[in-house]
């Protein structure tokens, strides 16, 4: 009898089911107080189900992306399921350089947080006993991460890449549904820190909401790009606050992400100029400031005109449309133009704006 083999988008549906089959058990495990594994099931679970995903994103594109040597991808093989295929970092790296779809910072971060603690689980004798105090805790750790984690794959499985995963929406929603306990949880850390986060208030920090948890629990205290840790779930988000330049209002508002065309004061509806912005934060114009110091070309989210700036402190550099933190800015070496990377090899290549002397010759 021969093997039956499967098509590709049965391939990809199957990878989806199984992602989602194991999400789902991952939630449930963790709240079931029996085994002494169930904890440790839950994690080793919650991660295969995130990178299955993950997987079927990417083999979307092109079934060859997802084998580990795409040089030896066999068709027969991965329709079998027998070849090896890539792991969760591979995954990222060539959505973005080959799909052009990229994982936000905070989204792989947080996957790969939970990729590291089930690896812990699965390579360690990690025994979690349930009779030992210190196992609610444990529990409480697992709980904020699979929230984080599930709140940045929901936004791109329902959102982002909606239509790829069309037919699993309602798979999103029973997740949704079964992450309720987590919620719950969430809510009563959010109670429980109340008096903290009006302390704060008081002492002139502005609560944003936290775009992982939805409570109020950013605390912003400064003005300009920064990074926080929501009090509640503990992600790290940034933000852009600026005071409003209307002097009748005066007022901290909070500036979106990804919007820097259309922002506008949220007390007074004032527009706010992104060039404004960049003058108050940035390097670029500053007289007293003798390196020249220009706005780059963002290369996550190839904004124009350009929004990615090296701060006042003239270490740390801040993309002001999609507020990533790039390493560096640099200058092609062919056209000069600054932008956020690795300028090394450019004079060849090129950048995101020229085709470099290869570009050049190869017109000639
Ligand atoms: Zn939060
Ligand atoms: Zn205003
Ligand atoms: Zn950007
Ligand atoms: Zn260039």
């Amino acid at each position: 009898m021969t093997k039956a083999t499967l098509t590709n988008d049965q391939q990809f549906a199957r990878l989806c089911e199984n992602g989602f089959g194991f999400v789902s058990t991952a939630i449930e495990q963790l709240w079931q107080n029996g085994s002494p594994d169930a904890l440790k099931y839950s994690v080793i679970n919650f991660y295969s189900g995130i990178e299955l995903l993950l997987k079927a994103r990417l083999m979307h594109e092109h079934w060859t992306l997802i084998v580990a040597d795409s040089n030896k991808a066999d068709v027969e093989e991965f329709l079998n399921g027998e070849a090896q295929t890539v792991g969760f970092m591979q995954a990222v790296q060539r959505l973005k350089k080959v799909a052009r779809v990229t994982v936000p910072q905070n989204a792989v971060s947080s996957f790969d947080e939970l990729r590291k603690h089930r690896n812990r689980m699965v390579h360690f004798y990690h025994p979690i006993d349930v009779n030992e105090p210190d196992q609610s805790k444990q529990r409480e750790a697992v709980i904020l991460e699979q929230c984080r984690g599930w709140f940045y794959l929901r936004r791109l499985l329902g959102d982002e890449w909606n239509d790829i995963f069309e037919a699993f929406q309602n798979q999103v929603q029973d997740i949704n549904l079964a992450m309720k306990r987590h919620h719950e949880y969430l809510r009563a850390v959010y109670q429980q820190i109340q008096p903290e986060l009006e302390l704060e208030r008081q002492k002139g920090a502005f609560l944003a909401a936290c775009s992982a948890c939805g409570f109020d629990a950013q605390v912003l205290v400064t003005v300009g790009p920064q990074e926080q840790k929501c009090r509640v779930c503990l992600a790290e988000e940034s933000f852009l606050v600026h005071v409003c330049p209307d002097p009748d209002c005066g007022k901290s508002t909070t500036l979106p992400v990804e919007e820097c065309d259309a922002w506008v004061c949220e007390h007074c509806q004032t527009s706010i100029e992104l060039d404004e912005v960049l003058v108050a934060y940035t390097l670029e114009g500053k007289a007293d400031h003798d390196d020249y110091n220009p706005v780059g070309l963002c290369t996550e989210c190839h904004h124009t005109p350009e929004t990615a700036g090296t701060l006042d402190d003239g270490e740390r550099c801040f993309c002001f449309n999609c507020f990533c933190w790039p390493e560096r800015i640099e200058f092609c070496e062919w056209c000069n133009e600054p932008f956020t990377g690795e300028a090394n090899g450019t004079f060849w290549s090129g950048c995101e704006r020229c085709d470099g002397q290869a570009g050049w010759t190869r017109d000639d």
